[in-house]
């Protein structure tokens, strides 16, 4: 960790719309900024700059946080980075880096590879189950040297032989734990993470050994089990084989589903091939994938999920400067097999096929039509012109209007004029929309009733929780009176307890509890919320009457029961429910 007053410091020395002004065009507007979100794709600005609270939040995607949030997400980088970045843009020296936080990162690391060298040897065992695990990697089609170059592995059957091997090189269950190569159970015993099942390490784009994805053997569940995030595997930030891709001379990437695609690429000569940790593609994956490849083919299976995967990516990367394109796998269900079937060569044919991301979404839509039938025909042509109304060059445009024409076998001409017509539209939709907008921000800032809108009861417990936080974090100096009445047990809402548990921490320290001093320990979806509810808050400052109403409302509404500050958002609304509902039979 980095001492707090270190990072006061650098907060302070920052100025949010300076900082936020280098990446994007800001406009000034009464006490705020608005500009062009950098994190969505829009042609209207939501992006909002708070000087007062030096946050910002998008009222478009969602996404807000102070400096720190804004350095990390914009430049891909982990809270120390991101402080260190801001530390040498304010001109000051880092601070010797906290000895335990690097040490233990260190530990992780060290650990993490003497797990894989203890799962490499195993695999490589004269017993009956290494042979299983030998013959499994061989059955999917890995040559040796694949496995070696991979690191491949296989985690032991029983419940402790990692473990004990790892005790006996020098870790501490802190470490072990730490690194999540062993769990505890509810009974305190420690066990190893991951027994029986077929292990992959995965390495950072620096090629450090970050964590492990094991398989079963069979067809029994859980199919996959992942290391856990760490200190240093935060699976949303990496891309499993960038670190062997970044060395080709290639800057077209195979983007595939599964660490067993991407090594059956490898091996097949396509050294490019990665995928992404987690189960669906993020948009810090995007950006770290930008700064390397050039372009991307998306290889993913061509099942139902495979397509709806294609589709979300296609999303995710339209705001990208990458090249797209979506490559078709003919007679095959993933590009594993069809290699394995035609080879590489023909394989390698595809790409020179593979369709853009315009092309495959017209695909798509002329899949669903019959355009033999003239009813066919005119769904085909109203949905594809919706999609080339869509914010594309006009040169695409026009090559795609033509040969829709030509497909259809209707004029062009009348295309291009349905085609104004819709860009049009669009136009005067999006206007109205931002019209909107403007209108809910400018009012959202004046919602400030403890009890919501139409009496809804049930939001306003909730309510009231978000309110105190975001009071507290405008106007601190009314912490010290709702601590006296306040324990963070009595918030119902998990994520508003964790932040009030942290200004209060905060202010015990004897820091300010400003949106940067919680920045350490909330996560990046936590200092959304709380950015969101300041913006909503931007232009009124809380009084003490207001406090206290919600804090009275806060009181009305604990459970006897108070399993309260465990209780998740769901429980909580079934609980809500429940009061108002037995309130409505009395009266
Ligand atoms: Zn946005």
């Amino acid at each position: 960790m980095i001492p707090q007053d270190y990072i006061q410091e650098v907060i302070r020395r920052t100025d949010i719309t300076d900082l936020v002004g280098g990446y994007v065009n800001l406009k000034h507007r009464g006490r705020t900024h608005t500009g062009l979100c950098p994190f969505h794709n829009e042609k209207t600005p939501s992006f909002v700059v708070y000087p007062e609270t030096q946050s910002f939040y998008c009222f478009g995607c969602g996404v807000g946080g102070d400096a720190i949030t804004f350095v990390k997400r914009i430049n891909n980088l982990d809270y120390v980075e991101a402080v260190r970045f801001l530390a040498s843009r304010a001109g000051m020296p880092m601070p010797e880096e906290d000895d335990k936080a690097g040490r233990l990162r260190s530990r992780i690391l060290s650990a993490n590879k003497d797990a894989a060298r203890f799962y490499y040897q195993q695999l490589n065992a004269d017993t009956e189950e290494a042979r299983l695990a030998r013959r499994y990697w061989r059955g999917r089609g890995l040559s040796d040297d694949t496995i070696r170059r991979f690191g491949l592995g296989y985690a032991p059957d029983g419940f402790s032989t990692g473990y004990k091997f790892l005790r006996s090189k020098g870790y501490t269950d802190e470490e072990l734990l730490e690194a999540g190569l062993i769990k505890r159970s509810q009974k305190g015993n420690l066990y190893d993470a991951f027994f029986h099942r077929v292990m992959t390490p995965i390495f950072d784009v620096k090629g450090s050994l970050i964590a492990f994805g094991g398989r079963v053997l069979d067809d029994s569940k859980p199919k996959y089990v992942n290391s856990p995030e760490t200190l240093v595997y935060k699976k949303s930030r990496t891309m499993f084989a960038l670190n062997l891709a970044k060395k080709s001379a290639s800057k077209r990437y195979i983007l595939c589903e599964g660490y067993m695609d991407v090594i059956s690429m490898h091996q097949a000569g396509f050294d490019t091939a990665v995928c992404a940790c987690g189960t669906a593609l993020t948009p810090e994956q995007v950006k770290l994938l930008s700064e390397y490849a050039e372009e991307v083919v998306l290889c993913y299976d061509s099942d139902e999920a495979g397509q709806k995967a294609t589709a979300r990516s296609l999303e995710l990367f339209a705001s990208s400067p990458l090249r797209v394109r979506v490559l078709k796998i003919p007679g095959a269900k993933d590009p594993d097999e069809f290699i394995k079937k035609y080879g590489k060569e023909r394989f390698a044919a595809l790409f020179d096929k593979a369709d853009n991301a315009l092309e495959y979404k017209l695909a798509k839509i002329r899949d669903k039509y019959d355009i033999a039938q003239d009813s066919g025909r005119v769904q085909y042509i109203k949905e594809a012109i919706g999609l080339l109304a869509g914010p594309i060059s006009e040169t695409e445009r026009d090559v795609y209007a033509g040969r829709l024409a030509e497909e259809t076998d209707v004029r062009k001409e009348s295309i291009l004029n349905q085609l104004d017509g819709a860009i049009r539209q669009n136009r005067r939709r999006a206007s109205a929309a931002r019209s909107r907008e403007l209108l809910q921000e400018g009012t959202a800032g004046q919602i400030h009733l403890p009890y919501g809108p139409d009496g809804a009861k049930t939001l306003g417990v909730a309510n009231a929780e978000q309110q105190l936080v975001a009071a507290l974090l405008k106007s601190p100096e009314f912490l010290p009176r709702v601590m006296q009445r306040i324990r963070p047990e009595q918030f119902l809402m998990e994520d508003m307890r964790q932040s009030y548990e942290a200004i209060c921490r905060c202010a015990r320290e004897g820091a300010a509890p400003s949106l940067s001093a919680l920045a350490q320990e909330l996560d990046d979806k936590l200092m959304s919320t709380l950015s969101q509810m300041l913006a909503r808050n931007h232009d009124v400052s809380p009084s003490p009457a207001d406090l206290e109403m919600y804090m009275d409302r806060m009181e009305q509404s604990v459970p006897k029961s108070s399993q309260a500050g465990k209780m998740s958002n769901d429980e909580i609304e079934n609980y809500l429910t429940s009061i108002l509902n037995k309130k409505q039979k009395k009266n």
